[in-house]
């Protein structure tokens, strides 16, 4: 792993990475699955251009608060993963596409590392870099965007550290 040192910043304000991971971190408060909470924002030019946390489909209800200690009808499980709600990354590319905001280049700030399913629609949505912070078990996605030659970091303690896949 190598080390990228974020600019200093000589009169305490955040850097770029730690302003944008923070903003992800405050949208994940919003998630409603009782599981997990995922919040994820789409960056282009230092410009936000697109936000999203785990949740039902709109309109719909949300997971129950003890959902995800049993499987559906009564909790909102199916073989360990929830099934009501869409993931924050793919919230925050939908909500891009709704708009239609493309997001071809772009950078994804994603407070834990994507499943599967995200990478593979992070990567089809024409995003070039995503920078994530909390750990999850899922080593194809991370070969997935090796093969795909995104540049991927983990944000570590306000540094990023380079992920060499
Ligand atoms: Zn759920
Ligand atoms: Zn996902």
């Amino acid at each position: 792993m190598i080390e990228v040192p974020t600019p200093p910043m000589a009169d305490g304000r955040p850097s770029w990475d730690e302003y944008f991971m923070e903003i992800a971190k405050l949208v994940s408060t919003r998630a409603t699955c009782p599981r997990r909470s995922v919040g994820a924002i789409i960056v282009r030019d230092r410009r936000i251009l697109a936000t999203g946390y785990n949740g039902a489909p709109r309109g719909l209800p949300h997971c129950p608060p003890q959902g995800s200690q049993q499987d559906w009808p009564d909790g909102c499980m199916r073989a360990g993963h929830c099934i009501r709600s869409l993931h924050a990354e793919q919230n925050a590319l939908l909500q891009a596409a709704s708009i239609g905001v493309p997001c071809e280049g772009a950078t994804m700030y994603v407070t834990c590392q994507p499943c599967n399913t995200c990478a593979k629609m992070i990567i089809n949505a024409g995003i070039t870099r995503v920078i994530y912070e909390g750990d999850y078990p899922d080593p194809f996605s991370l070969e997935l965007f090796r093969d795909a030659q995104l540049d991927v970091a983990l944000y570590r303690h306000g540094k990023l550290e380079a992920l060499a896949l």
